[in-house]
């Protein structure tokens, strides 16, 4: 008995009439602003938008108000700018490089950035113009003939807010800054050079952004962001996962039940609503975010005393009220019931199930959801089976129902659970289980999936320091599903039926795919948080050394070949990102549109640039930055540029920064002119004299250039010319003749070079 419900029902809460302190009440309240209809007019006020200084040079002013009367922001209209300040050098450099992309430097000046506005709609937890909203004895004095009245306006503005709610968690986030303290605030500004958001975060995750309206893609495009710190509140997060007990059943592996008990600690004084992420519906048809097909109900939320506790489910948001606000660092246990018709989303043949890509638990709102152990039992119906990252306790069938029951002792920060009419094959990688689960019967393919992943395995252990997970577990996922071709979770890695063709067909580029996945055990996102701005770590790292593995598989001639074509490629594509800014700022391409920048970013300039340390460094001083970094990323749970930069320096015994500087924090590619004379000496040997020159502008790199040196006997010698300003002399001597020399034919370093000869 599976003691499945069959759902459908709204949870009782929401049918009765709430009271007017309860957190529907309030949520309701939020969800229905409006922007009243007296103006006040005004003239030159000056106010604090959260990070922009705003002047409303002349104009009208609107409330925003809730329909219990709280002030909830103002509409501006009229003529206005705003200047605002990256306090932050990062914050700076990305901001500068989105605006020169988008063809706006010129509104940008050594870190300000300023322009016109004719509107802005502004929804806050607070009143942004503190209360001072002036009289309107001054529409009465005649300013309003000279300001230009538009009167239709805060009536399709109540209704422009009405459309966001039906879209936007803001009246959730708008209660949670109520209720727990803490400012919110965002802000969209129209009629400027571009339209603009602005979102002031000092409530839930201490973070602003600024973005941009990209009427190509539709949508709003991040120009920057940046974390403003909690200080003495907390930290931004208000609660972190530290167990989660997780039950998964469904007797037709379509709908069934999911219910999860939560170990949470808080993170900050004064809590009185935990917010969670948890997905709401899984309707692909869906035409909004909201839908009444494959919907997930959240039927009950109790605390540790079974007592019943007020909640709001809805975008893929909860809120939990909490009977009182507790401690600091308390233990707060939950548990939530949920079911619902969520699990197979296509097609009534193929009754898998990916849990993979969405909160399909209750995950803390959290730039960081922290690391957490966790136990998970889920019931299938055979010939179904659950596939989840950790150690296996116990699997086995009994009737038409099939349990899993996985336990994740090496703490993780998500749990992707697959199941699926898997065939699954085990092999020992030392000590570690590595299971591979393919949705065919292919034993070949089964065996040399899990000997590769060993092999993979192995390496990268050798070279980055011990594998931690319990297990590694290889899945097939359906095409639908995940994104990307590949996923690496901690302990597990997804691939779609696409990178199994190419593994079948025995080609290199499955193989790379494999080793990359496998390579986000070391470099991975669950392995420590990643800002955007260090994003580029864990890619261009697993990419990298998946290039280097599958070099090493492949063998002798065929694997040095490969590896000679994947350093090809990394030029050449590489090549093509020299207009592309920074690889700290990739994330900055956002949508289709900007995907193959990215990818240039991250996967081939970002494999470059470590290949560029490692020709400094040399293979062992290599290989002791990044076990010491990772070593370090784990023990600090942040894995960042600087971080690398600080460990590279200690190993190398000198300040790396020019190197992080120029090739992380800056884009571009050095134009680099050789000049050259030689002379041949008595001895039968040579003199190689020369200049190496760059552009004395702000395009600057030093380079280590190698330089290959193919003797009269045939054999090769290297040399390394070190630029280090726009000219550098140099001096290459030899005992024997010379047949030619070439300017890094390995394509070793990101440069384009010329040479001459006198
Ligand atoms: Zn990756």
């Amino acid at each position: 008995m599976l003691g499945i419900v069959p759902g459908g029902l709204p949870a009782p809460s929401q049918a009765e009439a709430p009271r007017p302190d309860s957190l529907q009440a309030i949520l309701e309240d939020y969800r229905s602003l409006a922007v009243g209809r007296e103006g006040v007019p005004v003239r030159d006020r000056e106010m604090m938008l959260g990070g922009m200084d705003v002047t409303l040079t002349a104009g009208w002013i609107y409330p925003i108000t809730t329909r219990a009367g709280v002030k909830a922001g103002l509409l501006f209209e009229g003529e206005g700018r705003f200047t605002y300040r990256a306090d932050d050098p990062v914050e700076g450099r990305l901001l500068e490089s989105s605006l020169e992309r988008r063809n706006l430097l010129d509104l940008y000046h050594e870190g300000i950035f300023a322009d016109r506005f004719d509107q802005v709609l502004v929804v806050s937890s607070f009143d942004p113009a503190n209360g001072d909203w002036g009289t309107t004895k001054a529409v009465a004095d005649g300013h309003g003939e000279d300001i230009g009245l538009s009167d239709s306006s805060p009536a399709r503005q109540t209704k422009y807010l009405a459309r966001a709610m039906e879209w936007e968690s803001i009246d959730q986030v708008l209660a949670t800054a109520d209720m727990n303290g803490g400012k919110y605030l965002k802000a969209s500004f129209s009629g400027g050079t571009m339209d603009l958001e602005h979102e002031w975060d000092e409530a839930e995750l201490f973070l602003s952004s600024l973005s941009v309206w990209d009427p190509r893609e539709g949508g709003y495009r991040a120009l920057t962001a940046a974390r403003r710190g909690g200080d003495d509140r907390g930290e931004p997060a208000m609660a972190r996962l530290l167990d989660a007990r997780l039950e998964v059943a469904t007797a037709d592996n379509r709908s069934g039940s999911i219910v999860s008990e939560l170990t949470c600690s808080i993170t900050r004084e004064g809590v009185h609503v935990l917010p969670f992420q948890l997905v709401s519906h899984r309707n692909p048809r869906a035409r909004g975010p909201a839908s009444d097909e494959r919907v997930l109900y959240l039927r009950r939320v109790t605390d540790d005393q079974g007592r019943a506790l007020e909640f709001a489910h809805r975008l893929g948001r909860v809120l939990v009220r909490l009977p009182a606000a507790p401690a600091r660092g308390a233990t707060v246990r939950l548990r939530f019931e949920c079911e619902g018709d969520v699990f197979a989303v296509k097609g009534r043949e193929d009754r898998s199930f990916s849990f993979d890509w969405f909160s399909w638990y209750p995950e803390p709102v959290a730039p960081d959801p922290g690391l957490f152990t966790y136990t998970l039992d889920v019931r299938t119906r055979a010939p179904v089976v659950a596939v989840a990252p950790g150690e296996v306790r116990s699997s086995r069938q009994s009737g038409n129902v099939r349990e899993l029951e996985v336990a994740a002792r090496v703490p993780k920060r998500w749990v992707p659970l697959l199941a699926g009419a898997y065939h699954t094959r085990e092999f020992l990688a030392g000590i570690t289980p590595v299971r591979v689960h393919l949705l065919r019967e292919d034993d070949d393919l089964l065996s040399r999936m899990a000997k590769h992943a060993g092999f993979f395995l192995d390496f990268f252990a050798d070279r980055l320091g011990a594998y931690r997970e319990e297990a590694l577990d290889i899945v097939e996922v359906p095409r639908d599903r995940t994104p990307f071709d590949g996923l690496g979770a901690s302990g597990m890695v997804l691939l779609k039926p696409h990178v199994l063709k190419r593994l079948e067909a025995g080609t290199a580029l499955g193989e790379e795919i494999l080793a990359h996945e496998v390579a986000h055990q070391w470099f991975g996102m669950d392995a420590f948080v990643i800002s955007d701005e260090d994003a580029w770590l864990y890619q261009s790292a697993a990419e990298y050394f998946a290039g280097m593995a599958t070099g090493a598989l492949l063998k002798d001639e065929t694997g040095r070949k490969h590896a000679s074509e994947i350093r090809a490629r990394w030029w050449r594509d590489a090549r093509k990102s020299a207009g592309a800014g920074s690889i700290e700022g990739a994330s900055l391409h956002t949508g289709p549109k900007g995907m193959p920048q990215r990818e240039r970013l991250l996967l081939d300039r970002g494999p470059l640039v470590l290949h560029m340390l490692r020709g400094i460094a040399g293979d062992e001083n290599f290989f002791a930055i990044l076990r010491r970094f990772l070593a370090r990323a784990a023990e600090d749970g942040r894995g960042t540029t600087d971080l690398l930069q600080s460990v590279a320096g200690e190993v190398l015994g000198q300040d790396m920064g020019w190197f992080f500087d120029q090739w992380v924090r800056h884009g571009g590619i050095p134009r680099i002119h050789i000049e050259y004379r030689i002379q041949p000496r008595v001895d039968g040997g040579f003199l190689l004299e020369g200049r190496s020159e760059q552009p004395a502008d702000d395009t600057f790199k030093k380079m280590y250039i190698p330089i290959d040196l193919e003797m009269d006997d045939g054999s090769h010698e290297r040399s390394t010319i070190i630029q280090d300003r726009p000219v550098t002399e140099f001096r290459i001597e030899r005992r024997a003749g010379l047949r030619r020399i070439r300017v890094d034919p390995d394509h070793v370093t990101l440069a384009l070079y010329s040479t001459g000869k006198d």
